[in-house]
């Protein structure tokens, strides 16, 4: 069994955590006039070059949007080897308010500093950053992907993301319930953004009892309103007695404290990194009988509709059927997780080592 270490690093020195983690460059990038502030991580470029959404924050600290833009960036290399695509892991962050900051030179220039990489890194969206965006990155380099509709690409990847989260959520079910049906579970969504209302809209569709958490009260007005969901406040959210447990919002939302809480049979959702410590929490849940469906494995529809508009010739359909694979996937790693006595996480990573080191090996030979 390979030794699966906790990233988990606060107070680390970013050496520290590059070298814990196994980053290969970490990038910082800085505009004066702009007032940008990015932050580029590639993890692993075994697979091929790496590949991943930028996200936009109101980090507290410096050090917090490090530890995550470095833990991202290492997901995404799992993400990318668990679901068969030639792709590495890397992430972006950038330090701001993407409410007053976002102009066009400011995502011009950041396009520039993904531009200087020569493509060892290729962005796309994340939190806070949108398709709008992809646009004006895409006049600076050609290492973009997730571009909209009318300039050729794949648009939004969040519905698809949404349909892989769904899929990884069924097979969830079918592990606590031997039956992969939807119907009638008292599901709650964390976050009901992007991808999360697209979420709502299946298991609505599915006849589930969805209840709905965010911290912004447009978003619930509009998924009540639209699919009956029931609203929760967020303080109230851990104690809820429900069957699934789907946080879409933002990572570590799985720890010591929260978990507890949980009364809750299965866990599946889109937001990446909800295992503060990976070994640790993963554990917790097996303990507490929780079913946890690892979030780099579900939530890589996104990611799949990205790279299928970056190698060219997209087509929305295709890239639905490559997300299709989650299911069978999740079922697999659940099996072989039981199977094994480990947590699923530490299966799933398993299985993407395996990938890496396996092509890894193929590529050495001339
Ligand atoms: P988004 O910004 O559109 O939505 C996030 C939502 O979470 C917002 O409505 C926000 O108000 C809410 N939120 C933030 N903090 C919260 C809190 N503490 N409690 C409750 N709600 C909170 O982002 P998104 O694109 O929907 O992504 C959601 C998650 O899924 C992120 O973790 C992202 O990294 C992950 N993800 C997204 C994609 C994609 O295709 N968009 C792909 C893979 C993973």
């Amino acid at each position: 069994m390979a030794e699966i270490k906790d990233v988990y690093t606060v107070n680390k020195t970013v050496y520290a955590q590059m070298e814990e983690m196994e980053h290969e460059q970490l990038v910082m990038c800085y505009d004066k006039a702009t007032g940008l502030k990015a932050i580029i991580a590639i993890h692993n470029t075994t697979l091929g070059p790496s590949l991943g959404g930028t996200r936009m924050w109101q980090y507290t600290t410096e050090q917090e949007a490090v530890t995550d833009v470095l833990r991202l960036s290492r997901g995404m290399t799992f993400k990318a080897a668990i679901s068969g695509l030639n792709v590495g892991g890397g992430k972006a962050v950038i330090i701001g308010d993407a409410k007053t900051q976002k102009t066009e030179a400011f995502m011009r220039r950041f396009g520039r500093f993904v531009d200087s990489l020569g493509g060892r890194y290729i962005t796309a969206e994340d939190v806070n950053i949108r398709t709008a965006d992809m646009e004006y990155i895409a006049l600076e380099t050609e290492y973009v992907t997730g571009l909209p509709e009318v300039m050729g690409g794949g648009g939004d990847p969040s519905p698809v993301t949404a349909y892989s989260t769904f899929l990884g959520m069924k097979a969830a079910a079918k592990k606590a319930w031997g039956s992969d049906s939807l119907e009638g579970k008292k599901i709650l969504v964390q976050g009901v953004g992007q991808v999360g209302t697209y979420l709502v809209e299946r298991l609505h569709k599915e006849n589930a009892k969805v209840f709905v958490s965010d911290i912004a009260a447009e978003r619930l007005k509009y998924v009540s309103d639209t699919f009956g969901a029931e609203v929760v406040l967020p303080d109230k959210m851990l104690d809820l007695d429900i069957d699934i447990y789907s946080p879409c919002a933002m990572g570590a939302i799985l720890n010591d404290a929260s978990i507890p809480r949980l009364k809750c049979n299965v866990i599946a959702g889109a937001a990446n990194n909800q295992l503060a410590e990976e070994e640790k929490h993963g554990k917790m849940l097996q303990e507490k009988g929780i079913i946890y469906a690892p979030d780099f494995l579900i939530n890589a529809g996104g990611l799949i509709n990205v790279v299928a508009e970056f190698e060219g010739g997209y087509q929305r359909e295709r890239a639905y059927l490559k997300a299709e694979r989650v299911y069978d996937i999740c079922t697999d790693i659940l099996h072989k997780a039981d199977m094994e006595g480990v947590t699923p996480q530490h299966a799933a990573i398993e299985m993407a080592l395996r990938r890496i080191q396996d092509v890894g090996r193929v590529k050495l030979s001339y």
